[in-house]
């Protein structure tokens, strides 16, 4: 019977791309996997050779500035924190030494420098049609607040912004949430997961409760399986199961990368980098999906960027940029515009949003349609309509 030695090779296949995960072609010969500790490992300098691309391991507990780096690859011995194509990347686990040589593991050179490097050969990317929109928080949850609004009316503000721009654009728009109210995390990602061709894109702004000078740009998508995400040191016994992100993480990765290089490339921030997390949305969406942190709402004059409608064009346009980056990956066959492009880009033509706001045409698909008005109330707001958004009320100073 045909049937089981087809079913086989289908098998053998699925295992061969689990044990070298995403689309990475190893090659008898090019790779030299070597193992230390039960992980596998690949030398710096044979990934070096392999992509052409000049590599240097900074010593261990060195900080790597963006201003001095001078190579595409860029590694901190002992670090997960590196430097790839001129914007802070962190790694699933940290660089070691084996023999005097330092090592890259072999999840990371698949699941990290892979779709970094050569985003334009992972599988089904750019395929978008679709952009989900979703503005952070809603509701009865503010997100972080500053003396001068809340996340919420700040990420609900960038993604109608952002709406027109990426509608130019011949893009289908959906919004998670168009008002001030609140969606469930797995609604939110039940939509994109509804939309045909879809990516997720989160929009969120920072926090932090311990360093108030915490300033910068970051981004997320899903943690690899079996890996730790940038927040965590170690594996935990639930990264190793298969989630909905998981088919998808190296497009998300890409898609990472691409947004992330604009908004460093057109607007400067200090880059914190392209991180992992299980954060539920990005867990639960079965399509190419990031969250954006764009500035720090606990710091002083970051906290003032965000208040100015000006600046949150600026940010709306340069995510728009790199979602049409992102999209033209698959036409272009080369890497995607990097930061450095745009810096010099920007010299000569500041990014503008095309689209005056004034303008705006109503998201393709409503959420109410998708999901019903219901979904995302909590009960005790269930009998009353949807307040109005807050940001035309609030007093959002610029
Ligand atoms: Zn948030």
């Amino acid at each position: 019977m045909p049937l089981p030695v087809k079913r086989w090779s289908v098998l053998a296949f699925v295992f061969a791309s689990l044990a070298l995960p995403s689309s990475i072609a190893i090659a008898a010969g090019e790779w030299q996997v070597i193992k230390v500790d039960g992980r596998d490992y690949l030398s710096v300098d044979n990934i070096s050779k392999f992509y052409g691309l000049p590599a240097e391991v900074v010593p261990s507990g060195a900080k790597i500035q963006s201003e001095t780096v001078n190579h595409p690859l860029e590694f901190v011995s002992g670090s997960r924190e590196a430097m790839i194509n001129g914007a802070r990347s962190w790694l699933c686990f940290p660089v070691i030494e084996q023999d005097g040589k330092p090592m890259v593991s072999r999840t990371d050179v698949a699941k990290t420098i892979e779709p970094l490097v050569r985003p334009h050969r992972v599988p089904d990317v750019g395929k978008v049609q679709t952009v989900v929109l979703d503005p952070g928080h809603g509701g009865h949850d503010k997100g972080q607040v500053s003396r001068y609004g809340a996340e919420k009316d700040f990420a609900l503000d960038v993604a109608r912004k952002l709406r027109p721009i990426l509608q130019a654009k011949g893009l289908r728009v959906i919004m998670t949430r168009e008002g001030d109210y609140f969606v469930p995390l797995e609604v939110r990602a039940q939509i994109a997961n509804r939309a045909r061709d879809a990516i997720f894109v989160s929009i969120h702004f920072n926090a932090s409760g311990d360093d108030p000078n915490a300033t910068g740009f970051e981004i997320f998508s899903f943690t690899p399986r079996g890996a730790p995400s940038t927040s965590d040191g170690t594996v935990t016994a639930s990264s190793v199961n298969m989630q909905p992100g998981s088919s998808v993480d190296a497009q998300s990765l890409a898609l990472s990368a691409c947004i992330y290089h604009s908004l460093l490339g057109h607007i400067p921030e200090f880059d914190r980098g392209i991180k992992r997390a299980r954060f539920a949305v990005l867990r639960l969406a079965k399509v190419p999906a990031v969250l954006i942190e764009g500035g720090f709402l606990t710091e002083r004059g970051e906290s003032k960027l965000i208040s100015n409608k000006d600046w949150r064009a600026k940010l709306a346009g340069a995510i728009g940029i790199g979602i049409e980056n992102y999209r033209s990956l698959p036409l272009k066959k080369q890497p995607p515009t990097l930061v450095a492009d745009y810096r010099r880009q920007t010299k000569s033509a500041p990014v503008d949003p095309v689209i005056q706001e004034g303008s705006v045409k109503e998201a393709d698909a409503s959420l109410l349609e998708v999901v019903g008005r219901s979904a995302f109330l909590s009960p005790q707001q269930a009998s009353t309509p949807a307040k109005k958004s807050s940001l035309e009320s609030a007093p959002i100073i610029p």
